[in-house]
């Protein structure tokens, strides 16, 4: 709303109203709310372009048909990204899109590995999404239940201004880390998908945080005060942020 966004929440769009002209002349919510205007921009999801292949031989549904290897009923011939849908492994479930940046980059290198000669099955791995709302940067990693799921605990920062907030989920027992959320700090995809991989505890991550951190130079960083909101929940602990992001941390280490 900052940004001169006038936004309307927990209702939706019932009717787009025509003027005597034929054009839109307003939009009505479900809650009876009249807002006048003279352009509806609608948002109904991501659709693929697949002109190019029809008739060609290459089978489709609403993407490209592929399988776990991203080919085509062709040979020699495959599809990634966007266009790409990747059929159903066994029965019972759903073919299924996948349709952003990070995955249509891991769809080319799996590509390249087979046409180079290794053929190369698809796997997502672990679950990343990022974006950015006008300048706040998001991004989650793993697994980030709306709702703690039993066994689960999580850690919620959120600096006073409510612009930036992290929250990292572990396991109540073991403190392997799950999953995590960032908003209005930039972490570093490869570093939070290696915590996950390597399973490592809370402790670990809190206290290497500036490793993950990917805010460009001289941003403020908020580390130690996600470690200190951990050691004043836990009381007994004395984590420690043993690593600072940074350049100077770099060329002296
Ligand atoms: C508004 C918006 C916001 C998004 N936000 C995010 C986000 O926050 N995070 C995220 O992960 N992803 C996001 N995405 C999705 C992400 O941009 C796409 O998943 C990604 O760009 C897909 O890459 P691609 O190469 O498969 O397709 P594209 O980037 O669409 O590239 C396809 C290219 O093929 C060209 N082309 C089409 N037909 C032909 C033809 N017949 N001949 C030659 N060229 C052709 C097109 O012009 C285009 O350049 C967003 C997408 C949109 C539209």
């Amino acid at each position: 709303e900052e940004h001169g966004i006038d936004l309307r929440r927990a209702t939706n769009l019932k009717e787009i109203l025509a003027g005597e002209d034929g054009r839109v002349r307003a939009v009505m919510t479900e809650d009876g709310e009249e807002i006048p205007c003279q352009i509806v921009g609608l948002t109904p999801g991501v659709h693929p372009n697949i002109d190019l292949v029809q008739n060609s031989g290459i089978e489709t549904n609403h993407g490209v048909l592929v399988n776990e290897y991203l080919e085509t009923n062709l040979p020699d011939v495959y599809a990634a990204g966007d266009c790409v849908e990747i059929k159903a492994a066994m029965e019972g479930e759903r073919s299924r899109f996948e349709q952003l940046w990070y995955t249509g980059k891991m769809h080319g290198e799996v590509l390249a590995k087979t046409i180079t000669g290794e053929r190369t099955k698809y796997e997502r791995g672990i679950w990343y999404n990022s974006a950015k709302f006008l300048d706040i940067e998001y991004q989650t990693y793993g697994f980030v239940s709306h709702q703690p799921r039993p066994g689960e605990t999580s850690l919620y920062w959120e600096h006073p201004e409510g612009r930036h907030c992290a929250r990292i989920v572990y396991k109540t027992d073991s403190h392997e880390v799950v999953g995590f959320s960032f908003f209005g700090i930039r972490y570093r995809h490869r570093v939070c998908e290696r915590w996950l991989r390597e399973k490592r505890t809370v402790e670990y991550v809190l206290e290497n945080l500036g490793e993950g951190n990917f805010d460009p130079e001289f941003f403020k960083q908020y580390e130690s005060e996600i470690v200190s909101k951990f050691n004043l929940q836990n009381p007994g602990a004395n984590l420690k942020l043993k690593r600072r992001k940074g350049l100077f941390r770099r060329l002296f280490a």
